[in-house]
């Protein structure tokens, strides 16, 4: 079973591209980990970062996150819109996929005890890990913010729960906790008029709304005239009752309707002299959502858009169900809804398993059926297409772990041009050999079914299947050489402060140094092949392939050279291996003067045979 937290940490750096990438390389270093999203603001000055992995794994990215950014965030200059307390401002943990919420507390005590002990940051637990009820809200504890955090410090309520008593100048101080998933999520609504989207929206969400009075001429609550408390006068907000004073109201809502009427109140400031002419408030359907109406002009539908503080309690599919009601009530219709961002998984097999249950079918269905079903009935395609692969971050995860290989071009692009060091050179000059070896396989096909080269055909099918198998190992080894370079780092992270740490942390990063060398020299042996098989095929050839064996032979020689340089850089490493490392080198020597003659030989002659 694939155990995932998703971390989403925010860092007080939004503007210095170079410092975010140095940040998020340190977290994709980590293996296990998988990196969803990046959003900087310039104004906040401040990145928010998602991503996923097994407990170990996102432990490990965290502490790595945190002692990056307090060496190269300096909150002393630090400036932003956002309220902030530190280099690592805040950093929830929520559980995901077969994980806890109590696997999620355990791992923030234990990354918050090694950052204040470690990198002398003073920690603040928040919301399920807060050891206080003060400081379960985030608010609470950012109040006052960096610039406040000396003050906070000498104040003892405000100890933090790990590290130092004393400031830490650079860093600041770092929230850290266990929290829900949140879903945002929209509803659609086959109408324009956003009083109907805002109306069911005040029905449903845990707020509430003011409670109005009936209106005959108009199915929306909103145009009911709003009931207000009066001197000896507090009416129910959920049923007809009508106590005549302020502590009976309350203990009705408690004794009929299980409802804490008091903290909501509370949260209102209503008391005893100031609530009258105050609405009569309405509790909301559900617990743990807010909501709200809006139109969006490009889906030509007005939509409740509704953030879920925890899907478990109050489940996706009896909150679309309900509205769909609602909805029906005022002569208008639900047309599906909308997930925005990525989903747990397990959110969607909850609503899949219900509607199962509700077409008295079996749930034992391969979970792609449940998965689909609950995409059909939330209407989820309604208005852009939802595919599981994207949108469920338990398939996202796997799919961004995908090899280098069956990504597109473009995704190869991107993923190379970012600020990690791997994929780099050596996997390009497999590429580029790979691609060599498709134009050689491509020149022997079109010169096989060329009238007049007929004597030919048996020497292009064998160039041709030679070509087709040397272009299949390029491809293997274009993400061989990002895994060799991965095994490097990994291995250079072992332990070694004793001497038998020491011992096997030196054969083990001279096993991978050695795979790092091996590698790139397969590249080179396998292009140079294509190389010596252009050659053998100028004059066999269609002339009108003649552009394409060249560019087939400039790419190999390429790749020949770049696999020698990746061999260079690593030689280093291997020296206490020395009988490897003078084999390699007679090798590469060899290799490189046969390919620069080949290469040459080859550009020569067939700008001749062009010109001809
Ligand atoms: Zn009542």
């Amino acid at each position: 079973m694939q155990q995932l937290v998703e971390c989403v940490p925010n860092f007080s750096e939004g503007q210095d591209s170079n410092k975010i990438g140095i940040i998020i390389s340190e977290i994709k270093k980590i293996t296990g980990v998988s990196l969803l999203d990046i959003s900087s603001g310039i104004d906040t000055n401040r990145t928010v970062v998602t991503f996923v992995g097994s407990i170990s794994s996102v432990e490990e990215a965290a502490f790595q996150a945190i002692r990056v950014a307090s060496e190269i965030i300096d909150m002393r200059k630090h400036k932003g819109t956002h309220a902030r307390l530190g280099a690592t401002d805040v950093f929830p943990f929520i559980p995901v996929s077969n994980v806890t919420v109590d696997d999620c507390i355990s791992l923030s005590h234990r990354v918050a005890k090694r950052v204040g002990d470690d990198l002398s940051i003073p920690v603040y637990l928040y919301e399920y890990s807060a050891q206080t009820p003060e400081r379960k809200n985030l608010a609470n504890i950012r109040y006052g913010e960096y610039e406040g955090l000396s003050k906070k410090l000498s104040d003892k309520s405000w100890a933090p729960d790990y590290g130092p008593l004393e400031l830490n100048e650079i860093s600041g101080a770092t929230v850290m906790g266990a929290r829900e998933f949140l879903v945002a999520y929209n509803i659609n609504l086959n109408t324009m008029d956003k009083r109907m989207a805002t109306d069911i929206a005040f029905e449903i969400r845990e707020k509430g709304r003011a409670k109005r009075r009936d209106n005959t001429y108009s199915p929306i609550s909103l145009d009911g005239e709003i009931i207000r408390y009066k001197k000896d006068e507090y009416p129910c907000g959920i049923c007809e009752y009508v106590s005549n004073n302020y502590e009976t109201i309350i203990n009705h809502n408690n004794k009929d309707h299980s409802y804490d009427l008091k903290s909501l109140f509370l949260e209102k400031a209503y008391n005893k002299s100031n609530i009258f002419g105050k609405p009569v408030i309405q509790p909301g359907m559900f617990n743990y959502i807010k909501a709200v109406g809006w139109i969006v002009d490009e889906y030509h539908r007005a939509q409740i858009s509704i953030n879920f503080t925890n899907f478990n309690k109050t489940p996706i599919h009896e909150v679309f169900d309900t509205v769909c009601e609602l909805a029906e009530k005022r002569g208008i219709r639900v047309t599906g809804s909308e997930l925005v961002g990525l989903v747990p998984l397990n959110a969607m097999l909850m609503a899949g398993k219900y509607y199962l249950n509700k077409q008295y079918s079996t749930i034992g269905v391969p979970e792609s059926r449940v998965v689909e079903v609950a995409v059909q009935t939330l209407g989820l395609s309604d208005v852009s297409s939802f595919n599981p692969k994207d949108k469920i971050i338990d398939y996202a995860v796997n799919n961004s772990d995908k090899k280098l290989v069956e990504m597109s071009l473009n995704e190869f692009g991107d993923e190379l041009s970012t600020n990690s060091v791997a994929p780099g050179g050596g996997s390009v000059s497999a590429l580029v050999g790979n691609l060599g070896s498709a134009l050689i396989s491509m020149v022997a096909a079109l010169t096989f079914e060329k009238k007049g080269f007929e004597d030919s055909r048996k020497k292009m099918e064998l160039a041709g299947t030679k070509a087709q198998l040397i272009k299949q190992k390029l491809a293997n080894l274009i993400d061989d050489d990002t895994n060799a370079f991965n095994k490097v780092i990994e291995a250079s992270r072992l332990p070694d402060s004793n001497k038998n740490e020491k011992d096997t942390k030196d054969l083990v990063l001279l096993k991978a140094n050695k795979n790092a060398i091996n590698i790139p020299l397969e590249v080179s042996r396998l292009s140079l092949d294509i190389l010596e098989l252009s050659y053998d095929l100028i004059n066999d050839i269609n002339p009108n392939s003649i552009s394409d064996l060249a560019v087939a032979s400039e790419v190999s020689f390429a790749a020949i050279r770049g696999g020698i340089l990746n061999i260079y850089i690593n030689m280093n490493e291997v020296k206490s291996d020395r009988e490897f490392a003078d084999n390699v080198m007679k090798e590469v020597d060899a290799m490189l003067s046969k390919a620069s003659e080949l290469k040459d030989k080859i550009f020569k002659e067939s700008i001749q045979l062009i010109n001809s």
